[in-house]
């Protein structure tokens, strides 16, 4: 059977780049005073103006709003390096937060390949708004009259294991220190859900804390081994708090598996679909990607967006096309249906059929945007063939997975 799908597009270089959405999309309207007929004293009852308003007020708009609000807040406090995808990862370069998960999903995302889905925005939001508007406050409520509470400490530390170089650079969370600013205690702050049968800190929370601890013992004249995880409930504000004393056994094992993801980049090899907990991949971005869904694409490498796949969220899928403008990337043929106000912007990978090998533009093919019904070739439907357009090395990609 041929393949109903498009073309696979392939891109390996990032660059940070971040779109200014709203400053099209709002700032571009009218002002308050224009749209209150220049006199924001006397608004006309008779005017539009809540016609103008109330169409506004869409989610469209409200994430282009809140993206511009990140975008100029990562400015203001000196952290412009947040706006737009990272740089890939040097192989030997790791982060405390992202230790001790997935091999696979982690070089996904340390290679930037495109996400799938909406990121969590909420969730981000209300984790730094706990700890900074109710942690902070409630440890320095806690401290004695010797300490003191720094939000956090820039880490940085390299690691050699078995010839190979490892570095760990991140930022702790709220750490209690010294009047001097010396580290004695830190925290690691997670909100969740819910705290029934949280019976014992999660270990890639466990690892991130250990990554902090070991990172601060090197750094510093004393010794530093203790650290506390405090999970807040989402849903009541409860705590549940876990004393961590550093253990050198579970640190050996999380290096070990620094050492493994480093030596999966370093050989350009896409890692095994291991996820180290039964719920992780219900949660990850890549999993359509990688094939653990039911869609027709599996081991799927870092780069390119999926062909047919429109679950793309509108704001990743600007940033990974404006990354790669230097790659010519462009919108595949479905999600120029799903998000046509980008086709002038971005362009539009051609249709083409795996059968004959034509080539049609994406808007000469007539097509409903359904991914379930794809289009025919008119080449080889007129010959009587029924073969589906898909893209030139979309056929390699979805083929190999099958075999
Ligand atoms: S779907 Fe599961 S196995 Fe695949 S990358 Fe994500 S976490 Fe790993």
């Amino acid at each position: 059977m041929p393949c109903r799908h498009e073309g696979f597009f392939g891109n390996d270089t990032l660059l940070p780049i971040v779109p200014r959405i709203l400053t099209s999309v709002v700032m571009s309207g009218p002002s308050k005073d224009d749209a209150l007929g220049g006199d924001s004293q006397s608004p006309n009852p008779e005017s539009n103006d809540h016609e103008v308003v109330r169409d506004r007020i869409t989610n469209r708009t409200f994430n282009e709003w809140y993206s511009e609000q990140q975008f100029q807040n990562n400015i203001l406090e000196g952290q412009a390096y947040f706006n737009g995808p990272s740089p890939p990862k040097d192989p030997g370069q790791h982060t405390p937060s992202k230790l001790l998960q997935c091999h696979r999903k982690t070089s996904y995302a340390r290679k930037n390949a495109p996400q799938e889905g909406t990121p969590p925005e909420g969730l981000f939001w209300i984790g730094s708004e706990f700890e900074e508007q109710v942690v902070v406050p409630f440890l320095q409520a806690m401290t004695t009259p010797n300490t003191y509470v720094t939000n956090s400490l820039w880490i940085d530390t390299e690691i050699a294991i078995g010839g190979t170089e490892l570095s760990l650079r991140g930022s702790t969370d709220p750490t209690i220190v010294t009047a001097d600013a010396e580290p004695l205690f830190v925290t690691e702050i997670k909100t969740t859900t819910s705290l029934d049968h949280l019976s014992e800190p999660k270990p890639h929370h466990r690892a991130q804390l250990h990554a902090y601890l070991y990172a601060l013992d090197q750094e510093y004249d004393h010794s530093i081994t203790e650290g506390m995880i405090v999970y807040g409930s989402r849903k009541t504000l409860n705590i549940e708090s876990f004393h961590i004393q550093f253990d050198p056994n579970f640190w050996e094992r999380v290096v070990d598996w620094m050492r493994t993801q480093t030596e999966y980049e370093q050989s350009t090899e896409l890692p095994p679909a291991t996820p180290e907990r039964d719920w992780e991949c219900n949660y990850c971005s890549f999993k359509h990607r990688c094939g653990e869904v039911e869609t027709p694409y599996t081991d799927t490498g870092c780069d390119g967006l999926l062909p047919v796949f429109d679950k793309y969220d509108r704001q990743n899928l600007q940033e990974y096309l404006e990354a790669h403008e230097d790659r010519d990337a462009r919108l595949t043929p479905t999600l120029a249906h799903h998000f046509p106000d980008l086709v002038e912007k971005f362009g539009v990978y051609d249709w083409r059929c795996s059968g004959c090998g034509a080539s049609f533009d994406w808007n000469t093919v007539d097509w409903n945007g359904n991914g379930d019904d794809l289009p025919f070739c008119p080449d080889c439907a007129e010959a009587g063939d029924l073969v589906t357009l898909s893209g030139p090395e979309a056929d390699s990609q979805l083929n190999a997975g099958r075999e």
